[in-house]
């Protein structure tokens, strides 16, 4: 499995293909620690389908870029 998604960076609006990290669940979602190649923020991607068949997904920012 190639740890890849393309996504949105919610920080550069860089768009793409972003290697993630670590997953994990939240409720219904799946959610995966992600990192921009561009800008270096730090952000995690939900991603779930509810009871009713709705996909939803959405972006939370973590930290930016770290300087050095
Ligand atoms: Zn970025």
């Amino acid at each position: 499995m190639r740890n890849i998604l393309m996504v949105k960076c919610p920080y550069c609006n860089y768009e793409g293909e972003f290697k993630f990290g670590k997953t994990w669940k939240f409720r219904l979602y799946d959610v995966k620690r992600m990192e921009c190649p561009k800008c270096g923020g730090v952000f995690n991607y939900y991603k779930g389908v509810s009871s009713k068949g709705k996909t939803s997904e959405f972006v939370i920012r973590i930290k930016p870029k770290v300087k050095g």
